[in-house]
């Protein structure tokens, strides 16, 4: 029975294995039922799902998400946590898999085999330090995920979800909405975890395009362009896409390329779309 999410259950947890938190690993761990309850049905889950979840913790959310799907796997950094799940928490479970790893270095493709299937869905309150290399790394290696259902510091969901022009428009924005349907499931408060982050939290669903919105031959290069227009977001992109060492690209080229697609040469990156940015890379690549 998931009855873990309640902060009595966590501390008496905590305490029984002497746990000490630790900050380097972004160790938040969630003790409300209601934002519980919002992720496990934001993610959609079915008995025929395998979830990927990032970062189980002592296992509060695993317990949910075991009760919601066929099989979990659980990849966890601190191998403190290990004999929590194993011997503890997850005991009853027999469709949890925990796995004490890195999850930037693990290979999912692989992990998933490994457990008789090739697609999951992700579910996790992520650690906050590494949310962006998380999310681009699933993204951009094209990692066999149906969707992807996290808990992010409030102000990554609104980079995720912002518009050209918008102060937290950047290379987040684009590769998110390029790869993904994102929509904002729930705004989470501080008190909602042990220890309390600095920050506030947001559930963000990310629904993987079957196609992407726009066509573009060479995706890499795309984001290369992307990369260097928010490296130097407060220079011309012209200016931007010149200086980048990633790139090769002379201003005449680039300004070429700009007049030939009607746009300004002292346009700033952040002024551009997913479309525009299409455009740029076909152009110049
Ligand atoms: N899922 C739990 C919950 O909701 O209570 C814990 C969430 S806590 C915000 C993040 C978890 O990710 C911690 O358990 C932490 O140890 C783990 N973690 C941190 N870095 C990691 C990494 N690189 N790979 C896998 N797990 C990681």
């Amino acid at each position: 029975m998931a009855n873990l999410v309640k902060p009595e259950e966590t501390i008496k947890i905590l305490k029984k294995y002497n746990f000490n938190f630790q900050k380097k690993f972004g160790q938040n761990f969630l003790i409300d039922s209601h934002v519980l309850d919002k992720i496990i049905s934001a993610a959609e889950i079915t008995k025929e799902d395998t979830v990927l979840e990032i970062g189980p913790g002592i296992g509060t959310m695993t317990q949910a998400l075991c009760e919601a799907a066929k099989q979990v796997i659980a990849v966890e950094i601190d191998k403190n946590l290990i004999p929590i799940l194993e011997n503890d928490t997850l005991k009853d479970y027999d469709n949890a898999v925990v796995v004490n790893n890195d999850i930037l270095a693990t290979d999912i493709p692989a992990l998933l085999k490994e457990n008789g299937t090739d697609s999951a869905k992700v579910v996790a309150n992520l650690p906050y330090y590494i949310t962006t290399p998380i999310i681009m790394g699933l993204l951009e290696k094209h990692a066999p995920v149906k969707s992807i259902t996290v808990m992010v510091q409030k102000e990554v969901a609104v980079r995720m979800q912002a518009a050209p022009g918008n102060k937290d428009y950047g290379a987040l924005s684009l590769a998110v909405q390029y790869y993904c349907e994102p929509y904002l499931a729930a705004n989470v408060p501080q008190n909602c975890f042990i220890p309390r982050p600095n920050v506030g939290s947001a559930v963000i669903v990310l629904k993987l395009h079957d196609t992407p919105p726009v066509k573009v031959s060479d995706e890499k290069f795309m984001f290369k362009l992307i990369r260097a227009a928010f490296n130097q977001r407060r220079k011309t992109l012209v200016n931007a896409l010149r200086n980048s060492p990633e790139l090769s690209l002379t201003r005449e080229q680039i300004e070429e390329a700009l007049t030939k697609l009607n746009m300004d040469i002292n346009i700033r990156g952040e002024m551009l779309g997913l479309e525009e940015f299409a455009r740029l890379s076909e152009v110049l690549k």
